[in-house]
């Protein structure tokens, strides 16, 4: 087993990391900027080292420090959690040339899977339906041309070295094609520092249905069935539930042997999410993270599996805790994810929590680095707090839900929980029929009837 795994990583991911380390009994060692040295992560680790100023390309993104860091506290490990350097080929590669493990897969399949048309090209090989698009980059507006009218409008314009919703465009007839290809192109130069993009089929109401799926690197591979991530604001996940209303049991088998194989067949190692469209009964693949997932959670709820303990014992080379047939799900689980933004605009909201209260009781489950007297500081990500219900049934999640929703008291920044109220009323969400353009619309409808 590892023995000291520094996080490299802060919030709700480095805590839920460092609590996965303690119950393993392994040394954590968390980092942190200057502005995060009152934080939670810092005072739940074992111990922790400042790795620069607040700007993230100056700490959490800076390997030179974080490598340094590792060197102080002698850690023999990493564990990236999402975002910052988790899907970083570069930084696997720098950690293993100094002999610390990286807890996660090989830069190898990092690299492969973060450019999205090397991943689409190596997941058609391996027999997972993707999504009609162009055959790889599309280097000319002649050839953006010619793929458009072959695949047929509408069709989207993506980066190949996209993430996080950005540098997407849709382009619903053969006129706009020339505008909107090349401000995909400069957007995507400036966003990622590559301009390549591609083009897929735009579906008209899909559902984004994900996969959770380990494999032990040496060829063995397992799922966990799928998560529903259809509740979007801008391509970005606000709520999440798992299993899908929308699929049955042969076809969750299906979809997940499907990957599972193709995980397997690449020796993949670690966690893994691989990402669909769903539409019409059939998938679709898009994209696939290298990483565990902000909505692992739910997972883990219906599961009963630790998904950071597994990722743990698959860097120590002690491969999965369970085989794919010993594991099924039990009940049904939902996550909000509760950012500190003012609605209706979303602008981020940070500022010093005044009362922070945490529900509970059985099946609520809070994944948050917050406590009262803690200052949400402006440089990171809004997320704040992770509210998490299992119910024996869907029903019994949504009313745990709505529960816990009104014990829950964030005072001193403007919270989304409200969101999750108004979501909680709606028809579309009880029968679990939205798509992933659903909220966007049902928040206009809201707004032009206040
Ligand atoms: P990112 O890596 O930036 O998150 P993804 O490829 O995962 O980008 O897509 C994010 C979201 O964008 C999807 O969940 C979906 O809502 C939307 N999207 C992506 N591709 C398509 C498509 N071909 N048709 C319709 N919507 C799409």
């Amino acid at each position: 087993m590892l023995k000291k795994i520094l996080v490299a990583n802060r919030g709700e991911i480095a805590l839920r990391v460092i609590r996965a380390c303690k119950e393993l009994k392994i040394a954590s060692v968390a980092v942190h900027s200057t502005a995060d040295s009152n934080s939670m992560h810092v005072k739940m680790a074992d111990e922790s080292v400042c790795i620069g100023p607040p700007k993230a390309s100056d700490s959490y993104l800076n390997i030179p420090n974080i490598i340094a860091a590792c060197e102080i506290a002698g850690a023999d490990s990493v564990h990236p959690g999402y975002g910052f350097l988790s899907e970083n080929p570069n930084f696997a590669e720098v950690l293993s040339d100094h002999k610390i493990i990286f807890i996660g897969p090989s830069a190898e399949h990092i690299r492969l899977m973060g450019d999205k048309v090397s991943a689409k090209r190596t997941m058609t090989d391996l027999g997972v339906p993707c999504v009609p698009g162009s055959k790889g980059i599309v280097e000319t507006i002649e050839q953006a041309e010619a793929s458009a009218k072959q695949i047929g409008y509408p069709v989207i314009i993506k980066a190949s070295a996209g993430g996080g919703g950005r540098g997407m465009k849709l382009v619903t007839q053969p006129k706009e094609l020339s505008e909107s290809y090349h401000a995909a192109k400069t957007e995507a130069e400036s966003a990622f520092g590559n301009d390549e993009v591609y083009l897929e089929k735009y579906l008209l109401n899909p559902k984004h249905i994900e996969i959770q799926i380990f494999g032990d690197g040496f060829g063995n591979a397992i799922h966990l069935g799928e998560r529903d991530c259809s509740i979007q604001r801008r391509h970005q996940k606000v709520l999440e539930e798992a299993p899908s209303t929308v699929l049955n049991e042969k076809q969750r088998k299906e979809i997940g042997l499907i990957c599972a194989q193709a995980i397997a067949k690449l020796k993949y190692a670690g966690a893994g999410t691989i990402e669909f469209l769903y539409s019409a009964g059939n998938f679709y693949f898009i994209e696939m993270n290298t990483r565990i997932q902000v909505e692992h959670p739910i997972t883990e709820e219906i599961f009963g599996i630790d998904l950071v303990k597994e990722q743990i014992r698959i860097a120590s080379k002690q491969g999965l805790s369970f085989k794919q047939e010993e594991v099924n799900f039990i009940g049904h689980s939902i996550e909000c994810r509760i950012n500190a933004e003012k609605i209706p605009n979303f602008t981020a909201s940070p500022g010093l929590i005044n009362a922070y209260h945490a529900p509970g009781g059985l099946g609520v489950r809070i994944d948050s680095a917050l406590y009262t007297g803690y200052r949400v500081p402006p440089y990171y990500d809004s997320l704040i707090c992770k509210l998490i219900v299992h119910g024996k049934n869907r029903k019994e999640a949504i009313a745990k839900l709505e529960r816990a929703l009104k014990e829950l008291i964030i005072d001193g920044v403007d919270t989304t929980a409200g969101l999750f109220d108004l979501i909680l009323k709606s028809d579309t969400f009880l029968k679990g029929t939205y798509d992933i353009v659903w909220l966007e619309n049902f928040l206009n409808e809201t707004s032009q009837a206040k």
